[in-house]
């Protein structure tokens, strides 16, 4: 290393690096450009750099990852910053709208966060989301569809969703790994188990990761609608069956399968949390019109019909899920961070909550959030940690987060490839 930089040095904080390592005091953190040239005690860096940041009394973290989101608005992308996240993935939406808003963040007509995208939603016919769908009938239509949108759209992952059964998911499966890409599901027609031994990588939010004695996989799967569906899950949900359970559990921990339980968007179904959400002063001064009126019909679409019954169910499910997450995490599962809702930039910290209620220390809900999400986008080589080489994407907390997780939300600053982000 040279002992004059060019570059940015930021001394004196407490670094949490996102391995989960314990943090080191007093430490510094010296950036070249996009990456990261130095990370450790300060003692240990003999160069001097350009510019200085004195950062004693704060800590340093990776910068945040919501791995499950849908919202395209620019006020999103703005929140996402503005609160730590610097890299986002769409699970299931329009490729060319992703593309088009990728290349304005790129272009820097608008801040934003990093954009990945799993481009549309594999799914059997009728498709939950239809705006949103790629629908498959055969398993060459679905090998044809999958290659197509990993070469001609160039999508970072593959997401299947509901009615995928295991035959539809081994031909995506197969081709996703012949590019090296990971394989997202939120399937209903196919379980934990059955996913985990055809090779799937990650499951999200009302995957069948559950099994019910009262809801078994007929009665579950009897419905019409998106709203009918999600009262079954609830349903299915408050009758677990543990012992049933533990199998589709030890086969995700068996084949690696992470889960990223987007418990938020649950608990704002159930109505758990909305006067904190209205009161956030982001979800004030941030949001118009449009971005209201777009989630209530989102709402409306996914629990239109519900009964107090059913957003009451939805509540006693979030807790379930909660215990079932501290359960797979004792086993060794591993948990990574997703919102899949809009004000995403405000919920995923809520999120961080729910994962230290499920027995993860706030150390280990850091490195779910950063070191364990980059890796199942696939960008473990470049994102997650704050280390020697990685991009630059860190925060710089004014508060310890080990002592109240609410700091991460605590921000000095944001730094996106080595540049500090004004929003
Ligand atoms: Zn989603």
């Amino acid at each position: 290393m040279p002992s004059r930089s060019n570059g940015l040095l930021i001394t004196g904080a407490t670094l949490i690096d996102g391995t989960g390592a314990a943090p080191v005091p007093d430490a510094a953190v010296l950036i070249e450009g996009e990456r990261i040239a130095y990370a450790g005690p300060a003692a240990g860096l003999g160069a001097q750099a350009a510019r200085v940041i004195d950062a004693r009394g704060k800590t340093i973290v990776p910068a945040l990852i919501d791995a499950h989101n849908h919202s395209t608005f620019d006020s999103d992308m703005r929140v996402y910053l503005k609160n730590g996240v610097t890299t986002i993935r769409f699970a299931g939406l329009n490729q060319d709208a992703v593309v088009a808003l990728r290349e304005r963040v790129e272009r820097g007509e608008i801040p934003g966060p990093r954009i990945l995208s799993c481009g549309p939603m594999l799914d059997g016919f009728p498709p939950s989301y239809p705006h949103w769908a790629a629908p498959v009938r055969t398993p060459e239509e679905a090998a044809a569809t999958a290659r197509r949108l990993l070469v001609e759209d160039q999508v970072d992952a593959l997401l299947v969703v509901q009615q995928i059964t295991p035959e539809l998911l081994r031909p995506i499966v197969a081709v996703a790994h012949e590019y090296g890409r990971p394989v997202v599901g939120q399937i209903w027609f196919t379980d934990a188990r059955q996913a985990a031994e055809i090779g799937i990588d990650e499951l999200d939010n009302t995957s069948r990761i559950f099994a019910s004695r009262a809801y078994p996989p007929e009665r579950l799967t009897s419905y019409r609608t998106v709203p009918e569906r999600l009262a079954l899950f609830s349903r299915g949900w408050e009758t677990i069956d543990w012992e049933l359970t533990r199998p589709l559990m030890e086969a995700m921990v068996a084949h690696g399968v992470s889960y990223c339980p987007t418990v938020v968007v649950h608990q704002h179904q159930a109505g758990i949390g909305l006067a904190e959400l209205e009161a956030d002063p982001d979800f004030r001064t941030m949001y118009g019109e449009a971005e209201h009126r777009e989630w209530a019909q989102f709402l409306d679409y996914v629990q239109g019909t519900w009964t107090e019954e059913d957003h009451r169910l939805m509540g006693v499910a979030a807790e379930l899920r909660i215990e079932w997450m501290r359960r797979f995490h004792e086993l060794g599962g591993r948990l990574i961070v997703g919102a899949d809702m809009q004000f995403g930039g405000i919920m995923v910290h809520k999120e961080l909550q729910n994962l230290r209620a499920a027995g993860l220390s706030p150390l280990e809900v850091i490195r779910a959030a950063t070191r364990d999400t980059a890796e199942e986008l696939g960008l473990g080589d470049h994102l997650g940690t704050v280390e020697a080489g990685k991009l630059a994407d860190l925060l710089v907390l004014n508060r310890d987060p080990l002592q109240d997780l609410g700091a991460m939300r605590d921000i000095a600053s944001v730094l996106k490839a080595g540049e500090i982000v004004r929003v």
